[in-house]
């Protein structure tokens, strides 16, 4: 008897795993308590990748896979995954049959380690790279440039390249054409949605006395169960949001939760779509007579799959376990509570968080050059930080949360996944979009009880870490003005700085 266990972010039905039902073959699909307890995870995302297995192991059955299921109220119950296997494997063994334990390659480091010696490593075919590609690629290099990553992976996977083998449209990226500020009279498609009632799945949370933070609906949610429902959400996105996506990729809206993201992330991280399949359907839009999709948005997005997402995987792989720990600027800051509720008088992060809250989702440019950037600029401890990332959002999986988090946002790792940190004072905040004028404070004053905390924020973080960025050629230009300011001005910023972050409860 072979036993192969399936994770709960292993949701595809597309694995040769399942491509005809066998009698020896027994799927596990466990509910487990170590899992749902090892961070403090959204409702909805507990919730979403509960469903997604109880939906997948449904699917599984109903195409003659013999599959078994144990919820949090299965008496068998051991309470980790390791654990439920080697009890289900002695339940069969009990039979007098010998059991042989397969599993996909996990995603995670932590579960990766812990299923050591349990039995058979497949490779979990969904990833359009190893996970030493990038080690491979950048070996001896400090910075791992995801530019040229990139263009080895457009080649290699034959995307968006013209007859002669080169970039489509003579670039290999076209972002100047993208980045647009918010336009509030741009209209935006209704977002897709699924109405499942999961009032059960909510109650058997509360029954185990599961914590989670957040908001849900388990009545109507939203989110995809299953590949039929992920593709239908990409068709979603490929009709009515791709052609505008490049715009709009940098904007920061009042009243727009999704503006013209994809919210792919969720599919794409548990596996009911394929990268490739995702990125092929994007390039087949850009193609199709008469043109609506323009090549900076297909390229725009496309870079995100075939590009960002596979080279975090890389480093991840690359750098784990020692990753986890990075923290380049020393920064030890305890969050802020209103992280936690969303009750800040700063508009841009009242927003984001709130949304992050109720939604469980936030788009790249709120996760960075909001949230992070105020985390950045203000020193909080990364590790905090990365649990709060990694609890909060529906596609969060330790692989990309953990180097978008400590390396792209916090520059936590020196400069392994940027070659400068992403921060911004107001004024960035403000080109993007229109949360300033909704705001208590004034992203036009630097110093004052209502001076946009982040104009003084910024100053306070060069000033702090210049012996650590003052020799990076990108930074430059920023201590030279820095210099230049009178003495006094600099005074009043640094002051302003410490006394925001003094009460930063209250900002
Ligand atoms: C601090 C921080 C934490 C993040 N944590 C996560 C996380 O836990 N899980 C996660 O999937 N993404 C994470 N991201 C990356 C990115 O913000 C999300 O993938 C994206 O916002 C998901 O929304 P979407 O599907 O609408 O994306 P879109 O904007 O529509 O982009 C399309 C797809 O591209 C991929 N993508 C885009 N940017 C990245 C990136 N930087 N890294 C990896 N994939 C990317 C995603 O699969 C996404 O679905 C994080 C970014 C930051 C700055
Ligand atoms: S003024 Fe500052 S805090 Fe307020 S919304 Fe603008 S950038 Fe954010």
């Amino acid at each position: 008897m072979i036993l192969r266990l399936i994770l709960g972010d292993q949701l595809n039905p597309k694995h040769s795993w399942f491509d005809s039902p066998r009698e020896d073959v027994v799927y596990a699909l466990f509910e487990s308590e170590e899992e749902l307890r090892y961070a403090p995870h959204h409702r909805q995302k507990m919730l979403a990748f509960l469903h997604g297995m109880e939906r997948l192991a449904h699917n599984l059955e109903a195409e003659g896979h013999r599959v078994a299921y144990w919820t949090l109220d299965d008496p068998r119950q051991q309470g980790s995954l390791r654990a439920n296997l080697e009890a289900l494997r002695a339940e069969i063994e009990q039979t007098g049959q010998t059991v042989q334990i397969e599993y996909q390659e996990p995603d995670e480091w932590r579960l990766s380690e812990s299923f050591k010696g349990l039995g058979t490593c497949v490779p979990s075919e969904h990833f359009l790279t190893e996970r030493s590609t990038v080690a491979n690629q950048f070996a001896g290099k400090k910075t791992f440039l995801m530019e040229s990553f990139y263009r080895v992976m457009r080649q290699k996977w034959n995307v968006l390249l013209n007859a002669a083998g080169q970039a489509e449209g003579g670039a290999w990226n076209f972002d100047s054409d993208n980045r647009s500020k918010w336009d509030p009279k741009q209209s935006v498609p209704a977002e897709w949605r699924a109405h499942h009632n999961l009032s059960e799945l909510n109650e058997r949370l509360d029954r185990h006395g599961i914590p989670s933070w957040g908001e849900a609906s388990a009545e109507d949610f939203p989110w995809p169960a299953d590949r039929a429902e992920a593709l239908s959400i990409l068709d979603h996105f490929i009709e009515h949001l791709l052609p505008l996506f490049g715009r709009f990729q940098d904007s920061l809206a009042e009243d727009q939760d999704f503006l013209f993201h994809s919210r792919l992330s969720f599919a794409l991280n548990t596996k009911m779509l394929s990268p490739l399949e995702v990125v092929q359907r994007a390039e087949q839009a850009y193609r199709m007579e008469p043109q609506r999709v323009p090549l900076a948005a297909a390229e725009g997005f496309i870079r995100q799959i075939l590009g960002w997402r596979e080279y975090i995987r890389g480093i991840y792989w690359a750098k784990m376990p020692e990753y986890q720990n990075l923290n380049f600027f020393n920064h030890d800051r305890a969050l802020p509570d209103w992280m936690f509720t969303g009750k800040t008088k700063m508009r841009c992060l009242s927003v984001a968080v709130d949304q992050s809250l109720r939604t469980a989702y936030a788009h790249h440019i709120q996760r960075l050059m909001v949230i992070g950037n105020f985390a950045l600029l203000s020193g909080l401890d990364p590790s905090k930080l990365d649990a709060w990332y990694l609890g909060i959002y529906i596609d969060a999986v330790e692989w990309v949360e953990l180097p978008n988090t400590r390396g792209m946002s916090q520059f936590a790792d020196g400069g392994i996944v940027g070659t400068k940190p992403y921060v911004s004072s107001g004024s960035y905040l403000n080109k993007q979009g229109n949360h300033c004028a909704k705001c208590t404070y004034s992203v036009a004053e630097k110093v004052g009880d209502n001076a946009c905390p982040f104009n003084s924020l910024y100053w306070h973080f060069h000033e702090r870490n210049r012996h650590l960025l003052e020799r990076n050629p990108r930074i430059g230009m920023v201590y030279r003005t820095w210099d230049k300011m009178n003495p006094d001005h600099r005074e009043s910023l640094l002051d302003q700085a410490e006394h925001n972050l003094n009460r930063i409860n209250e900002l």
